[in-house]
């Protein structure tokens, strides 16, 4: 077998309570390389058509990649992937943290869960064995209390991922938390995990895995080293929210919901305020010295030390819910975790509702009494909390935009924003084109990870040969950009690495580097044709599932980006153009050698 793999396969069914073992197959290691690549091929070929995502019969699967647990600085992500029930199509979700790593040296690089247990319980795999304990005692806990104590029962060598009370009344986008600050955020991973009365995971385990080439894989460690220093400064200093300038700058900050005007308050939730008055320390995920996760702290009455927040949060809950004081947003941010909330859907929700309130569709009594005007940063952590239980209106909201606007009727679905039913992050395709087409296509519904489009289009120049520039107004030459950024982040996820090590333009990590260290790892000398190819078979693969699935078309588009001109300086009058959006699309199916419906052909389908 090849060396960088666990090589084994763990299968457990929560209903039967059977745990079976299967060698991974070497061939899957040379055609779909780990993470990603494997779960796409698992949930194509096992998950039943049509499944409800809330079933026994729905799979959850966490995979490692064969970067994990390597020397390799980022190798640190433990990937989820199941059909979301919140899109009703691809979901997947990763976690930094130290998990991966206790995952990989346990001895596995895939555990599938299926079925529903009668009872709740939590998996505790130890170096290779595996026990599905009851968890009576933990249903009902935060995520934080459930971490502590299991922790406290079995160790502090144990690293745990939990779900909260959201996870546990289904909300179609509850997360995961790990270590207290970092989740498997987006899709709903959480509310799977609670349809199957699944309510955490703790791993650990001592196996150690040596490179093939140590040299080869000392050479990538070395660059990154050298290189973070200065490329990945910004993100040591500031977190994510470093972008918040750059972002507001292009016009490309959503504020008030998707209104297209400008956040007037931008520099009351600047980064350099949020280090100057919050940020305490910092601390890493596994063998990284970014060290880019802030922590925050809140003094007085309302005292809290929490993760964050990053950049997402602090655009969802703050310039998208016109919220302008940063202590409600950390507030925010530290209840969603632990109550188990994606907090980019949870702020999308709220601005969503707070839109429906200013128009009149909701009123103060639909409400449960809250006032719900843009900025009320109290109403909208009542209405966080009343989504995680789903209590009153929170019933409506735990569904997420897509469903909730058609729950609410009344000309809701006409503003509502989203794509395939996931809400979008903080990056307004309106002012970068590059990411009208990234959202339309990726795999997932409206997302920002899979490809990183917003990075090229903000920097003006092309992600791998940074001597062309990128104009982001113009609809040309994105496709092309956003189909490498996509096979790019898909050997990301499969490999897995943190992607803030493997920024486009900055880097350090890129296309040799990754399949230096690939081939380092593995002991494999695959060329870079062949390592592309791969990402080109995986997203194929995840394009058949999506369209068995039934998933809607890419032209499926919210009205707001097409017909409401932004009005911020910087990307003044800027709207998408439905006809260059079909253009885009159709150059797109074309570089992919999908048909003119963007269904893949036998030809691409047969390597
Ligand atoms: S860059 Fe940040 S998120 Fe990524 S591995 Fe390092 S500390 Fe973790």
């Amino acid at each position: 077998m090849l060396q960088g793999y666990a090589s084994r396969i763990l299968t457990i069914n929560l209903q039967n309570k059977k745990i079976i073992e299967e060698e991974l197959e070497e061939a899957w290691c040379k055609s779909y390389v780990g993470g990603k690549g494997f779960a796409a091929k698992i949930l194509l070929e096992r998950s039943e058509k049509g499944v409800d995502p809330l079933s026994e019969g729905n799979l959850l699967i966490f995979a490692v990649g064969p970067m994990n647990a390597s020397l390799v600085p980022g190798s640190n992500r433990l990937g989820a992937f199941f059909k979301s029930p919140l899109t009703g199509i691809w979901g997947e979700s990763y976690c930094g943290g130290q998990i991966a790593t206790q995952f990989k040296r346990a001895g596995f690089d895939v555990v599938v869960i299926s079925g529903r247990s009668d009872e709740p319980v939590y998996l505790l795999i130890d170096d290779g064995k595996v026990s599905i304990k009851n968890a009576d005692h933990l249903w009902g806990k935060d995520s934080f209390e459930t971490q502590d104590i299991i922790i406290k029962d079995h160790g502090s060598d144990f690293q745990v991922a939990a779900i909260g009370p959201a996870g546990e009344n289904l909300v179609k986008f509850a997360c995961v938390d790990h270590a207290k600050g970092r989740q498997f955020g987006r899709c709903g991973v959480g509310a799977i995990m609670g349809s199957k009365k699944l309510k955490a995971i703790a791993v650990r385990g001592s196996r150690k895995y040596e490179p093939a080439d140590i040299k080869a894989v000392e050479k990538v460690r070395n660059k990154v080293l050298t290189e973070v220093k200065e490329k990945q400064k910004a993100l040591s200093t500031y977190g994510t929210p470093a972008i918040l300038p750059v972002v507001n700058e292009a016009g490309a900050l959503p504020a008030y919901y998707w209104s297209g005007k400008p956040f007037d308050d931008y520099e009351k939730i600047s980064p350099e305020l949020l280090k100057s008055k919050y940020y305490k320390s910092r601390r890493s995920c596994y063998g990284c010295s970014v060290a880019c996760c802030q922590i925050s702290e809140l003094q007085g009455e309302t005292h809290l030390k929490s993760e964050g927040p990053e950049y997402e949060t602090l655009y969802a809950f703050g310039s998208l819910c016109g919220i302008t004081e940063l202590s409600w947003v950390i507030k925010l941010n530290d209840v969603c975790d632990k109550l188990g909330l994606d907090t980019i859907t949870a702020g999308n929700v709220v601005g969503f509702a707070m839109e429906c309130y200013r128009r009149g569709i909701l009123s103060k009594e639909d409400l449960d009494g809250l006032e719900l005007k843009f900025g009320d940063a109290q109403s909208a952590l009542d209405l966080v909390v009343k989504m995680a239980y789903r209590k009153g209106v929170g019933a409506v909201l735990a569904e997420g935009v897509r469903g909730a606007a058609r729950i609410i009727g009344r000309g809701a679905e006409e503003f509502a924003v989203h794509v395939k039913g996931l809400e979008p992050p903080g990056y307004d395709p309106r002012a970068l084109k590059g990411m009208a087409l990234a959202y339309a296509v990726s795999v997932r519904g409206a997302c920002h990870l899979r490809h990183m489009a917003y990075r090229p289009n903000l920097v003006g120049k092309h992600p791998f040969r940074p001597e062309i520039k990128v104009n982001r107004f113009s609809y040309e030459d994105q496709p092309q950009i956003v189909k490498e950024l996509e096979d790019f982040y898909t050997l990301v996820d499969s490999m897995i690495y943190c992607h803030f090590l493997c920024l486009p333009v900055a880097g350090p990590i890129l296309w040799d580097e990754m399949l230096g260290a690939f081939n380092g790892v593995t002991g494999l000398n695959m060329g870079m044709d062949a390592f592309k190819e791969c990402a080109v078979r995986i997203n194929n693969l995840i394009r058949l599932y999506n369209l068995r699935e039934g998933a809607p078309p890419d032209t499926q588009y919210p009205k707001v980006w097409l017909t409401q001109p932004l009005k911020r300086k910087g990307a003044e009058g800027e709207v998408i153009s439905e006809e260059k959006l079909q253009e885009m699309l159709k150059e797109y199916y074309r570089l992919r050698g999908w048909s003119d419906q963007g269904i893949p052909t036998e030809q691409t389908t047969k390597s």
